[in-house]
């Protein structure tokens, strides 16, 4: 196996979104603007919901699929098709947009605080204009794997160990893995070959890339890590424990024109995008 290495590492930048909420960016920023597939990783954490209470008001979105993992706290949600409910601490909501949707996303205050991720993953040009779909998993549904020296992974997409995730027929083959380690263990987990990948680290400490501790690289929370060509990565610990995701997925090397919300192949899709939200005929069921 080619163990994979760190390629660069980028801090992630504090960033006003939605109707004013405080957020980490690690993407689009500075040097990246995507890494096929994925297109946007925010991670919005906070125990003052001054920063978070505005949330997110009735948006489009279109081309995409938005993946919404909360660590803590509750986002209510609520779209043009009808649908509606929370998403809970543990809980992940996989939506592909597909041809449109117009939602809210409104993180509730709790005693809690909030604390999640969301990751903008794109769609391939012959499933931009699907229909809308969601595939919701419940903290209790999604599957956990221990390892032999006591890392816990939680699986939301992809394979580890016996252990596969719940989240399925995902046009990029995604992993969507979150790893905690304890102080002192190693971790190994396949990457298929070709996949482009990236680990964000956001609590602790770990070592990462490479065959051994020694010629790995030491990485802080928080911090995003682009990764390597290779089939693997080895990740270590030292005197802290670590906790991050990892993430993986098929490129799709096709054109990318993006508009805030709205991400397609061409400008022109893009223009028809805003005249079908124009025209009251961007939501068709
Ligand atoms: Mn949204």
């Amino acid at each position: 196996m080619t163990a994979r290495k760190i390629e660069f590492i980028l801090q992630p930048v504090p960033v006003l979104e939605g109707a004013g909420v405080r957020l980490k960016r690690s993407f689009p920023a500075g040097r990246l603007n995507y890494l096929d597939p994925f297109l946007l990783l925010d991670h919005f954490g906070s125990m003052n919901p001054e920063d978070y209470l505005k949330g997110f008001p009735m948006h489009p979105h279109r081309g995409i699929e938005t993946v919404t993992y909360v660590l803590n706290g509750a986002v209510a949600h609520r779209d043009s098709l009808g649908n509606e409910g929370t998403i809970s601490t543990g809980d992940v909501q996989w939506m592909t947009s597909g041809r449109g949707i117009l939602h809210e996303e409104m993180p509730q205050v709790r005693p809690e605080g909030m604390d999640g991720f969301q990751l903008w993953v794109n769609l391939p040009a012959n499933q931009k204009m699907t229909k809308p779909r969601y595939q919701e998993i419940n903290s209790q549904k999604l599957p956990q794997f221990v390892t032999e020296n006591g890392a816990v992974i939680r699986v939301v997409a992809g394979k580890v160990g016996p252990v596969t995730g719940p989240v399925t027929q995902i046009a990029v083959e995604p992993v969507y893995i979150d790893v905690s380690m304890p102080a002192g263990s190693a971790f190994n987990q396949p990457i298929t070959a070709g996949h482009n990948a990236f680990v964000y680290i956001f609590e602790g400490r770990g070592s990462f890339g490479a065959g051994t501790p020694s010629d790995s690289v030491s990485i802080d929370a928080p911090n995003l890590a682009i990764l390597s060509e290779g089939d693997s990565l080895n990740v270590f610990t030292s005197d802290r424990p670590v906790r991050f995701l990892l993430v993986s997925g098929k490129p799709l090397n096709e054109p990318v024109a993006r508009y805030g919300p709205f991400v397609m192949n061409t400008k022109e899709e893009i223009s028809q995008a805003l005249d079908d939200l124009r025209r009251g005929t961007f939501v068709t069921q």
